[in-house]
């Protein structure tokens, strides 16, 4: 099972309520960002790209549980930034645990062996850890040597301790199927619960301008990728969201369902656009014009976006919507499919090589490689 039982209950009880409810737009994940200061640089992110006053400054714990309890969604994901950078990210998680949210902490893993006994295993925490694939394509992408290494101790560092450790993975251009594969097989030997793969944002913020996927190469990529599957991979991702990617089926997007609060406030429309901010959650799900975001509204910032923030909530909403979605679905927990695909095994075979150029280097802003610094060294006296 690729999440608790529980969990699967809570969640399908919570979207049954609001259904019960007739809301249209609920939240399913909120989507925290205590903190934009990061301990790598990576070349496709774009979110570290701030003046330094930002990327110091960072969310309380009573202003998470603030927002916490005003959006209501069963789960939270603390992207960023890097929240193992933030000194008080142990509260914040044990304050959302003893409410009982699902917590996805997103992490880098570069501190997390270091910081690992300043939490407790618990089923409602999840180290949701970073990892672009195989070790020479992770170093790459996060434009680190070294960094896979030090990633995939925190992993087996925390599995070991008990937690429930889940893997992110985001695809860019160059990717090579057949390796993304590998990285699955290596996943699951480390002992992860499962993973979640998605296509990466095309930010214009981003460093690297040039390896962003459009969607028919994304559509063709995760074919490739997600066919003819393993029975041993674990994936946290909804099927019908896994399907989406695959070109198997269509969903508009419905960013609502993970909204984001940062330092900023409540983020107009989604985790990936900033469109102005708001005060409450309410204001943001009033003042978005929901008609000029997603695929259908010719946006063309929209045009390309497949990721699992703007989608997956959809694949979700569509479960609970009719009697169809809920039996579509039913059946792939029930019978999952590995999705045998001959042509797609075909597109495999053939694929090219991966041919990304040399690792770049890109130095880690100043003053968080300061601060890791510091981190490691209070950490070395506890
Ligand atoms: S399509 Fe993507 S970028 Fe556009 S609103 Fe939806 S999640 Fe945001």
């Amino acid at each position: 099972m690729a999440v608790p039982i529980s969990q699967a209950w809570t969640v399908a009880t919570y979207v049954l309520k609001q259904k019960l409810k007739g809301r249209k737009r609920y939240p399913l994940v909120l989507m925290l960002e205590p903190l934009f200061r990061c301990n790598l640089a990576c070349a496709g992110c774009g979110k570290i790209q701030y003046p330094a006053h930002i990327l110091k400054a960072e969310l309380t714990p009573e202003e998470c549980f603030r927002a916490v309890e005003e959006c209501g969604a069963p789960m939270v994901s603390i992207p960023g930034g890097e929240p193992l950078l933030h000194p008080r990210m142990p509260e914040i998680v044990a304050g959302l645990v003893a409410r009982k949210k699902y917590v996805y902490m997103c992490t880098n893993a570069l501190l997390l062996k270091e910081k690992l006994h300043l939490f407790t295993p618990s089923k409602y925490l999840s180290f949701s850890v970073h990892v672009d694939g195989q070790r020479d394509h992770h170093d790459f992408s996060v434009c680190r040597e070294g960094g896979y290494e030090i990633a995939m101790e925190g992993v087996k560092a925390a599995v070991a301790a008990g937690f429930r450790v889940t893997t992110n993975t985001t695809l860019f251009d160059g990717a090579d199927p057949e390796s993304v594969r590998a990285h699955f097989d290596e996943m699951m030997a480390a002992g992860v619960e499962s993973m979640m793969v998605s296509p990466g944002y095309t930010y214009d913020k981003a460093p690297d301008q040039n390896h962003f996927l459009g969607k028919a190469r994304s559509r063709r990529l995760f074919r490739a990728i997600l066919s003819n599957r393993k029975k041993s991979w674990e994936f946290n991702t909804h099927p019908l969201f896994s399907e989406y990617l695959m070109g198997k089926r269509n969903f508009e997007c419905t960013p609502w369902g993970m909204p984001t609060f940062s330092i900023f406030g409540w983020q107009k429309p989604c985790y990936l656009l900033q469109d102005g901010y708001a005060d409450t959650f309410q204001e943001m799900l009033d003042s978005v014009e929901w008609e000029n975001y997603g695929a259908k509204s010719g946006n063309p910032k929209c045009a390309n976006c497949m990721v699992h923030s703007g989608h997956e909530a959809s694949a979700v909403d569509y479960n609970f919507s009719s009697l169809k979605g809920f039996l579509v679905t039913a059946k792939k927990y029930v019978f999952p499919s590995l999705y045998k695909d001959a042509d797609a095994q075909k597109l495999l075979n053939e694929w090219p090589k991966a041919q990304h150029g040399p690792l770049v280097q890109i130095a880690a802003p100043e003053a968080a490689m300061a601060e890791h610094a510091a981190e490691l060294q209070g950490v070395s006296r506890d």
